[in-house]
């Protein structure tokens, strides 16, 4: 896997990790976000019943799931899977749903983290949509490599830019999702998700005034916190 990796040859890498590499073994992690349609659109060239992991947190914008739904008819998906925080941790650590706004990082864990580390269950590759252009923190993004969890990431539009990216929405005659003309860049959680102020990258309406810039499925599982509770268990 090169360390560079021109819009053009995303597809190929795409195409080898699929069919080839990890075989049966690969799932597509998808926020059905604002760029998703690129990946989501190559994918079913290669294979339409590729696993594509969806986390439903409970707590996204319904212009998201109708997203998700369009999406997948238009594109002839076969396997999106919406995965649900555990009903347990829910009532347990967030019986009034309003979470984010004392621990995001602990919400998170519930319904992202914690979700995704068990739908990746029997996988040893996924594929994510990250790219370096959407913030300081995604610089350094190389197209390959070993996730936190011991799997290995596949990141195909590491190196697009904004461009590359509607470029490919315009050959392909791909749908917008729909806050986008509203002016958001990067969509998450409707609590957590604001538009970029001006001179902001993409990702700067997340979590909008807080120090947290990522839900924590890119990081190490260790920042799982000491007062978490125990049924938490990050030890992948
Ligand atoms: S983005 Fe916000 S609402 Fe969504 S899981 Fe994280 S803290 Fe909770």
């Amino acid at each position: 896997m090169p360390d560079s990796l021109p819009p053009s040859g995303s597809l190929s890498i795409l195409r080898e990790a699929i069919t080839l590499r990890f075989a049966g073994r690969i799932a597509l992690v998808s926020s059905f976000g604002t760029d998703s349609a690129v990946l989501l659109h190559m994918v079913a060239q290669i294979d339409p019943s590729l696993p594509v992991i969806f986390l439903e947190t409970g707590k996204l914008f319904p212009q998201t799931l109708a997203y998700r739904d369009a999406l997948t008819a238009l594109l002839g998906l076969r396997d999106v899977r919406s995965i649900r925080p555990a009903a347990r941790q829910l009532a347990s650590y967030d019986p009034q749903g309003r979470l984010w706004e004392r621990d995001p990082d602990l919400c998170c864990a519930i319904r992202k983290t914690y979700p995704l580390d068990e739908a990746l269950e029997g996988f040893t590759a996924w594929i994510t949509g990250r790219k370096r252009g959407q913030s300081a923190t995604r610089a350094g993004l190389l197209p390959q490599e070993q996730g936190p969890d011991g799997r290995v990431t596949i990141n195909p539009l590491a190196f697009w830019s904004e461009a590359d990216l509607d470029a490919y929405f315009t050959l392909h005659a791909l749908p917008r999702h729909p806050l986008q003309a509203e002016g958001y860049t990067s969509i998450g959680c409707a609590a957590c998700t604001a538009k970029p102020l001006p001179g902001q990258d993409r990702r700067s309406g997340r979590w909008a005034g807080r120090a947290k810039t990522e839900c924590g499925i890119h990081m190490p599982r260790a920042m799982a916190r000491p007062d978490w509770p125990e049924d938490l268990s990050f030890e992948v």
